[in-house]
């Protein structure tokens, strides 16, 4: 089948959706995305607050960065480079010990590189959904698909049932899309049912998850008793990791901004309390001060900030991955692939190798078509 005829839906723009649908174009498939958030990135998003003095400030509250070891992402990140929307993060990284009140560990500058999307985390995914082939819809959630058995191809409709076209392959980029979750965020049924598809129906639909708080906070001088740009916490139970966003490449330096991670552990016990629906700005608002407080108990000298906010992540992490070697989904009959984090490893490398392999099983299977 000639790919360019091809009609490909990708549902979901985080790293795993728009590095497959970028992959697709390149290979002369005609790609559609769609995903529910206003803008690309999913889990790789980048945040606009307004301080109370009207100030704009940019957060990266999801990954602070990403790490590789694989040769194929790293080829990859090279080309983005060359494009200049991902850059190395060279700062000085490490840990500090709760007890002893120290830092413990200090990592040397570029032993492991760490990369960042320019000027944010998002800009890579927004990069890839931009290319030639690609037509991207945002502020759409797929809400059925249901397969056309007499002409070979998938009808996508919207969560309001408005018809969002048919399409001679699908890739479901979010585990949601599959599993009970899609109902606790929108008491629908989610859009896609294994049951009706003979190859997937034995597969595990609930993919475990950690959750985890980030805390996003502004200052308007360095926080200079922190000998490093980013850290992660020994011995607290409530905190995890620090970075320092504006130590970034390509960020406004203005003023000193840190995002925060909760440990699981703490995530789990306010989730137990208040449940799984969207926390309100109250209940965040404590949870920031929770954080924060923590955060002033290193001992180090961290003052008021002018602006803190709270920020849930319910499935930060997948603790289970469900593809093993297979890095994605397939069914061949249907044409259907299932990839992301879930899939591989619960990070942004993850994400790329199970993107990447659902385009390369897609456009084997279609040029033996
Ligand atoms: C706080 C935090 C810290 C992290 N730290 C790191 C780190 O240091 N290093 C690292 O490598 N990784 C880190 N990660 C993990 C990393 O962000 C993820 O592994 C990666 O971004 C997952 O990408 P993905 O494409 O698989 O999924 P996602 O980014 O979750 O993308 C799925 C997308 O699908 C969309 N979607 C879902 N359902 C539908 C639907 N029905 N219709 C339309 N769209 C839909 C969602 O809105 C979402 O945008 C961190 C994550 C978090 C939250």
């Amino acid at each position: 089948m000639n790919p360019i005829a091809t009609k490909v839906a990708v549902i979901g723009t985080g790293i795993s959706g728009a590095v497959c649908a970028s992959t697709l174009a390149k290979n002369g498939f005609s790609v559609t995305v769609f995903e529910s958030g206003r803008g690309p990135g999913g889990r790789m998003s980048r945040r606009r607050e307004i301080a109370e003095d009207g100030r704009e400030l940019y957060f990266d509250h999801g990954a602070p960065y990403f790490s590789t070891t694989n040769a194929d992402v790293e080829e990859m990140i090279r080309g983005w480079e060359a494009r200049g929307f991902v850059a190395e993060w060279k700062q000085n990284f490490g840990s500090f010990d709760f007890i002893t009140k120290r830092f413990v560990d200090f990592e040397k500058e570029g032993l492991n590189k760490k990369y960042v999307g320019i000027p944010g985390m998002n800009s890579i995914c927004r990069a890839l959904c931009q290319e030639h082939g690609i037509e991207s819809k945002f502020g759409v959630t797929v809400g059925s698909l249901e397969w056309l058995q007499n002409n070979d191809s998938w009808s996508l409709k919207d969560s309001n049932g408005q018809d969002l076209g048919q399409f001679n392959g699908v890739v479901a980029s979010d585990k949601s899309t599959f599993s009970q979750r899609f109902t606790q965020m929108t008491r629908k049924p989610p859009p896609l049912d294994l049951k009706l598809i003979p190859g997937l129906a034995n597969m595990n639909k609930e993919v475990p998850v950690r959750p985890c708080f980030a805390l996003m906070l502004a200052f308007e001088n360095p926080l200079s008793s922190i000998p490093v740009r980013g850290f992660s916490f020994e011995n607290s139970n409530v905190l995890s990791r620090a970075f320092c966003e504006s130590s970034k490449p390509g960020r406004s330096t203005s003023s000193e901004r840190w995002v925060l991670h909760s440990t699981e552990q703490y995530a789990e016990s306010i989730i137990a309390r208040a449940g799984l629906q969207k926390p309100s700005d109250e209940a965040l608002s404590e949870i920031a001060e929770e954080l924060f407080r923590e955060f002033q108990k290193t001992g180090l000298d961290v003052y008021v900030p002018f602006f803190k906010r709270a920020h849930r992540w319910g499935s930060a992490f997948p603790a289970a991955s469900i593809a093993g070697d297979e890095k994605c989904i397939w069914d061949g009959t249907k044409k259907l692939a299932i990839c992301g984090d879930f899939c591989v490893s619960p990070n942004v490398e993850g994400a790329i190798l199970s993107g990447l392999t659902a385009a390369s099983i897609f456009s084997e299977t279609f040029s033996r078509l």
